[in-house]
């Protein structure tokens, strides 16, 4: 696979040429916008080298194993299709679709700001501990999706999926090969230690880590739903057991970000669940009949 040079991705500015912080989304210098760090993360030589091979070698199995067709079949697909799903709980959807000023929201930020209390003490620890490692001190201003071609998501995060418009945040999400939980784990990422290269990609090589990850998955005939199942699974019950590629927003949304909502769970929804999804996607059904 060619991979689009990367001349300078984080070391200087190419306004002022003053050395640049690649935890930075502004030169400190001139305060030019360079970017989000997440994505300019991805577009190291070294990272699009690994993640360039790592294609390859995967696209060569496949041709070994006779799935050729179906390889490129996935991978363009998901070049052309496939788009971001954040889940929420149905009260937060109300909120965000009820308000017109209100922006998403993350942990980071509800703790942050004191609005909403840390999690369990292990698990916010783990949580914290987890962001640092991968983004350093902008760990706050990531907002966490998953990579899907249809409109839905992880139902272990909440019922209500919203699809985002790709042209709202194309320029500043990136993509991690698995649950950043997991990613840290297996890789045994620890403080002082840098990110293994070629497991994640900025918006246009996003097909390129599909294809590296579930190369080996594929058989021949397989469906586009068969495709999807393998993107995105979960049992909708442990977070533990969800296998997904994970999307990385820098900095948030307002509700026209959305492009398309729906529920998705296996379990009947409380009462004050239907309530406030119904409040939501009348909102989000009167502002889709209006031009943004
Ligand atoms: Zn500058």
């Amino acid at each position: 696979m060619m991979v689009a040079s990367a001349p300078n991705p984080q070391h200087r500015c190419p306004k002022c040429d003053a050395p640049l912080s690649a935890v930075l989304r502004h030169c400190p210098t001139c305060a030019f916008d360079v970017g989000a760090p997440n994505v300019r993360a991805c577009r190291t030589d070294e990272n699009l080298k690994a993640l360039a091979a790592r294609y390859d070698s995967s696209r060569a199995r496949a041709n070994a194993s006779g799935c050729l067709k179906e390889f490129d079949a996935f991978s363009t697909l998901i070049e052309k299709q496939s788009g971001v799903v954040v889940a929420m709980t149905a009260a937060i959807a109300r909120s965000l679709f009820d308000y017109p000023k209100q922006l998403y929201a993350n942990y980071e930020q509800l703790v942050g700001a004191r609005i909403r209390k840390p999690a369990d003490p292990e698990h916010d620890r783990h949580r914290c501990a987890v962001g640092g490692v991968l983004f350093g001190s902008y760990a706050g201003s990531i907002y966490y999706g998953t990579l899907s071609l249809t409109g839905i998501g992880l139902p272990t995060y909440g019922v209500v999926h919203c699809r985002l418009r790709s042209v709202t945040i194309d320029k500043r999400t990136s993509f991690l090969e698995t649950n950043s939980y997991k990613f840290v784990t297996d890789h045994s990422v620890v403080p002082g230690t840098s990110l293994p290269p070629g497991f994640m990609a900025c918006w246009e090589q996003r097909h390129a880590l599909v294809l590296a990850k579930l190369g080996d998955r594929l058989s021949v005939g397989q469906t586009e739903s068969e495709w999807e199942a393998i993107l995105v699974h979960s049992d909708d019950k442990d977070r533990g057991n969800d296998d997904f590629v994970e999307a990385h927003i820098y900095e948030s949304f307002d509700r026209n970000a959305v492009e398309a909502m729906v529920l998705s769970t296996k379990r009947k929804l409380s009462k004050a669940e239907t309530i406030d999804f119904d409040v939501a996607i009348h909102e989000f059904n009167r502002l889709k009949g209006k031009t943004r």
